[in-house]
């Protein structure tokens, strides 16, 4: 395989059939990174042909559920023997620091076991009480199909991973495509899950760009599922072009998260410093290009100048750099276009009244931060409010807003104050109150005195415009099942519904 031999199909790796290829580059530096070859629409037509095989007579979805999760476990091993490798393609393709790749690994590896744990301690169908003796019932779940599974740049392996698991284990077979930004650790994955023992066919890969592959996946007549993570634009075009072909789609999209601290969580010492650095960590971790960002602070009018003050201190002291030096916090965005994106949403904040804290413009050069890489200062934006674009729009980059409020059930309705509705957090001592307000968000993951942490075993995903379906979690296998109610009759005879 040559290193631009990036396309997978039955088992084979091969170049793009025009022969295309494109740059990625290190959003460091800007300089090139590696060369994958840019599939089209032949190249996908090739692999869902080879998936639909795979899936209609090879050997995949006839194989025992305790040997698929046994593939799944070898390769959660895998993973871990290439952790370093994997979390230094992982940081220099999409930026974000070596620490923060190799998390990406192992929360990698625990999808992985996790699918294969919960599968393979199932039991094989719910028998079903049909009121006789004579009919024998039984509900069972079977592999859907064909599954095409699109991902994003931000976390290319671990968004795989919530769909590749799941869809092994409960016995499809898929093509996948990759950002075109970062597709270099999937092609390391798929290569994991070859050696494990795939069979041919059963995993295929097509690197390129979202039109022509994606586009040509979701409407695809043979693909019977297409599994989107990314943007609300792409996603709305997928399941545009899905439905003529009635597949089923599942969307993971963006979210505008509100992180909402009550005056009584920063009462003492320890938690004031506790909520101003979570706040910190929900709004620029992996510079804010997070589908869960806290990127919406709004905090409670008495001690909003205290908190964004402390904020913006430390926001200013977050060490920029190339992501695998030593000491780098945060790495530049991962592209031309989403600096861009970043100045203008910063420049109409600016224009519609907010008040810069800090941040606000890319930072000086330096030997870890090249003047050619994407680089963006953590910036907090103060006195905003709800008609401004800033906060209605997911910027997906390290811009934080501050609102404030008098009262909780303000509070309330400006956290759900959003087409989206992913995630968020509430912070308060009060027990009581901090529980009230988070059963009253309309977001898939509320968190209470917290921010960010998620389980496998707990389901991902949103309201609103942030999707359809879930990830992760007994739902996030269900997904990728069809259910089949049985019915059998062990004594049959005549209806005599009708008497002639
Ligand atoms: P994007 O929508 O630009 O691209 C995502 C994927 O879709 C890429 O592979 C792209 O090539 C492909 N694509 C683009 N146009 C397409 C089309 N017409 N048809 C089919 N595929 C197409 O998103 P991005 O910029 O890569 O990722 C950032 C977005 O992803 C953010 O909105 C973020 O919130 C979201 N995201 C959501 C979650 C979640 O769990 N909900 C997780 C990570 C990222």
């Amino acid at each position: 395989m040559s290193a631009a031999e990036t396309i997978h199909v039955d088992g084979v790796w091969r170049a793009a059939a025009s022969g295309a290829q494109r740059e990625v580059l290190d959003p460091a530096d800007a300089k090139t990174l590696a060369v994958v070859s840019e599939g089209g629409v032949e190249d996908t037509d090739a692999a869902v042909a080879a998936a639909r095989r795979a899936f209609d007579q090879g050997p995949w979805p006839r194989t025992p559920v305790a040997e698929r999760a046994a593939l799944l476990r070898r390769v959660a091993e895998l993973l871990q023997r290439d952790r370093e490798t994997i979390a230094l393609t992982e940081s220099r393709d999409t930026g974000k620091t070596l620490e923060e790749g190799r998390v990406d690994v192992d929360d990698v590896t625990n999808a992985f076991r996790y699918f294969a744990d919960l599968a393979a301690g199932e039991s094989a169908g719910r028998v079903i009480d049909a009121g006789s003796p004579d009919v024998h019932s039984v509900v069972v779940h079977e592999p859907v199909g064909v599954c095409a599974m699109i991902t994003p740049w931000n976390y290319p392996l671990l968004q795989a991973s919530w769909k590749v698991a799941p869809a092994l284990v409960a016995g499809n077979t898929f093509v996948i495509k990759p950002s075109e930004v970062t597709p270099l650790s999937t092609v390391h994955l798929v290569k994991l899950l070859v050696e494990a023992g795939l069979p041919a066919g059963a995993a295929n890969l097509v690197t390129g760009a979202g039109d022509p592959v994606g586009a040509r996946l979701a409407e695809h007549p043979d693909v019977d599922l297409v599994s989107f993570t990314g943007g609300l634009v792409s996603g709305t075009k997928v399941a545009q072009a899905a439905a003529p072909t009635v597949k089923k789609v599942a969307l993971e999209l963006g979210g505008k998260n509100p992180n909402v601290v009550f005056a009584d969580a920063c009462a003492t010492a320890e938690g004031f410093d506790t909520a101003v650095d979570q706040a910190l960590n929900a709004a620029f971790i992996h510079s804010g290009q997070v589908c869960s960002a806290g990127a919406r602070l709004i905090i409670e009018e008495s001690v909003r100048e205290r908190f964004v003050a402390e904020l913006a201190r430390r926001a200013e002291k977050i060490k920029l750099g190339r992501g695998t030096e030593d000491g780098v916090e945060c790495g530049p965005l991962v592209s031309a276009q989403q600096l861009d994106k970043t100045e203008a949403y910063v420049a109409s904040a600016l224009a519609e009244g907010a008040l810069l804290r800090c941040g606000g413009k890319q930072p000086e050069p330096s030997e870890v931060r090249p003047a050619t890489g994407y680089f963006y200062l953590p910036t907090v934006l103060d006195q905003c409010h709800r008609q401004m674009r800033v906060v209605r729009e997911e910027t997906f980059g390290p811009i934080l807003t501050v609102e404030s409020f008098q009262t909780e059930e303000e509070a309330v309705t400006l956290a759900n104050d959003t087409e989206y509705g992913l995630a968020g957090a509430v912070w308060s001592a009060d027990t009581a109150r901090a529980r009230r307000v988070a059963a009253r968000l309309r977001h898939g993951t509320v968190w209470i005195n917290d921010y960010h942490p998620y389980l496998p075993q707990a389901e991902w995903g949103g309201f609103g415009k942030s999707g359809v379906g879930r990830e992760l979690g007994p739902a996030g296998l269900d997904e990728y099942r069809e259910t089949k109610h049985v019915y059998e009759n062990l004594r049959p005879s005549p209806v005599r519904w009708f008497a002639g």
